[in-house]
């Protein structure tokens, strides 16, 4: 094979993003409730999904693109028996799109079957790939995940659980992982948990999921999140938990408050929904405006939205609808189809948008591209002024640990003042969050728990190869990301 690693095929900072993960072990329909959990979490990820179970010491695995429920039909979750399964929803929005990338990994090593899904992105993926391949590794992929199957098969341990743990070791940067052996259900949160797990129980089984409201989806009580650098392993004799690496500090990513989690989910026991609330309210304080109605972008932006209204008196009108069906196999309309007004995914209503002024709520610019776009979509519908009110700081560097963010040059925030994203906007006014106001709707005294990277520029764990702003990397980054 050949010496070095072909580095157009490794997508950094590429597909392997905000996925969402689910682990259950004890329960006869361990199958379908992954499915539902996975069905919970699957706007974490809508580009594929997969179930592996344990089958009288088996593992059987079934993958697909697409959302949950075009992948899974009730006769494959019925081909699926077993007491223990673990699943994955995966999201990308570039990269390599394929099969192959999908998860659950199914490997075999010498302790037998592996699988495993992951959830975050790991930052010395390259390093280690590059060398296991100069060493004869041979990989199937190119998602970064499969460095830790692979880390796992090599290792010269006793055990599989010592493999697991000698291999979370080795590894950086972002991930929840859950895995599934022939006798073993185990999870683990990287040393600064910048994703969120957490850990239920549903009757005599144990759940793993990356949020809560997974847990009650299925009707399982909530334990406990996973502590950074905790690995869980539950198999016949129980739950087992250890520290793999030592607690120093957190750094949770502050945008699962934000724009990821569901709004029911609660993260270190504060719920999604009231934080995003709270941030909507401080935004009404700080940046008031004579204005009619209040709305906000679906989904992620009507709890924001609401705070605002609520704070500063304009009414909350739902001024945009969001077609929330629009699956894989759905057919994308042509660009000339396009260019003749087909809109399929937001509408305003324009008997609230028309002769009004408008305040509009999103909680995040990345490329600027929907806010110019919502823009045009309520100034079409009669919009009179469209105020815009981001519920997060300006997003200015690119992210590492497992979101899709372009290079820095794509962030409209980069090198932009709030003036100069305004008129590109096209929206007659502009205010932003400061980064204190965001860690204070959180309930957090100071930002030193939570990752902040993409506002600062300062990582918690160093970007080494994982991207693409990378100095010396730019060729290989460029290449991955097409
Ligand atoms: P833009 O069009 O500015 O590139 O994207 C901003 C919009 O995309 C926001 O409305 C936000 O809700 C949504 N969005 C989708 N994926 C992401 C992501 O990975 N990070 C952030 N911050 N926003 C995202
Ligand atoms: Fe989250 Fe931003 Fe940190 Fe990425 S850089 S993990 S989006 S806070
Ligand atoms: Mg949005």
């Amino acid at each position: 094979m050949a010496a070095g690693p072909d580095l157009r095929l490794i997508q950094p900072g590429g597909p392997e993003e905000a996925c969402g993960i689910f682990g259950v072990y004890g329960h006869p329909e361990a199958a379908r409730l992954t499915y539902y959990g996975l069905y919970a979490l699957q706007h974490r990820g809508q580009e594929s999904a997969g179930i592996t179970v344990c089958q009288g010491g088996a593992l059987v695995n079934h993958r697909g693109m697409g959302l949950v429920s075009e992948v899974f039909t009730g006769e494959r979750l019925a081909a699926l028996p077993g007491d223990r399964a673990i699943g994955h929803v995966r999201y990308s929005t570039s990269g390599s799109s394929t099969l192959v990338n999908a998860q659950p990994l199914l490997v075999r090593t010498k302790w037998g079957q592996l699988a495993l899904g992951h959830n975050g992105n790991l930052t010395n993926a390259l390093e280690i790939r590059c060398r296991l391949e100069e060493q004869g590794s041979i990989f199937q992929t190119t998602v970064d995940s499969e460095v830790i199957a692979h880390l796992i098969a090599r290792a010269e341990t006793a055990t599989v659980e010592a493999a697991i743990e000698d291999s979370l070791r080795e590894i950086k940067g972002a991930f929840s992982l859950v895995m599934l052996t022939p006798t073993a259900l185990v999870a683990a949160r990287d040393p600064l948990g910048i994703r969120p797990l957490v850990l239920g129980r549903f009757g005599e089984a144990y759940v793993v999921a990356s949020e809560t409201c997974a847990l009650d989806t299925i009707g399982a009580t909530f334990l406990r999140e996973l502590a950074p650098g905790e690995m869980v392993i539950i198999d016949r004799d129980g739950l087992r938990a250890r520290q793999f690496a030592r607690r120093r500090r957190e750094a949770l990513c502050i945008f699962e408050f934000i724009y990821f989690a569901r709004p029911d989910s609660n993260l270190r026991g504060v719920n999604v929904h009231l934080v995003r609330k709270e941030l909507g309210r401080i935004l009404a304080r700080r940046y008031p405006v004579a204005a009619d109605v209040v709305t906000g972008v679906p989904d992620s932006s009507i709890s924001a939205a609401t705070g605002y209204a609520e704070e500063s008196g304009i009414p909350y009108q739902m001024g945009l609808i969001k077609n929330r069906y629009i699956g894989r196999t759905f057919i994308q309309p042509t660009q000339e189809l396009r260019a003749q007004g087909v809109r399929l995914k937001l509408n305003p209503i324009r008997q609230v948008i028309e002769g009004k002024r408008i305040v509009l709520v999103d909680d995040s610019i990345v490329r600027g591209t929907t806010s110019r776009h919502l823009i045009k979509l309520l100034r079409e519908a009669g919009a009179r002024e469209v105020h815009v009110r981001i519920s997060s700081a300006p997003y200015r560097f690119p992210c590492y640990y497992g979101i899709d963010t372009p290079n820095s040059g794509e962030l409209i925030a980069a090198n932009r003042t709030t003036a100069e994203i305004c008129q590109l906007i096209g929206a007659d006014s502009l205010a932003y969050l400061s980064l204190a106001d965001m860690v204070r709707a959180t309930g957090s005294a100071a930002a030193e728990g939570y990752c902040v990277a993409c506002f600062t520029g300062q990582y918690a764990v160093a970007p080494e190869d994982s991207g693409t702003d990378r100095p010396g990397a730019a060729a290989a980054g460029a290449a991955a990301r097409g």
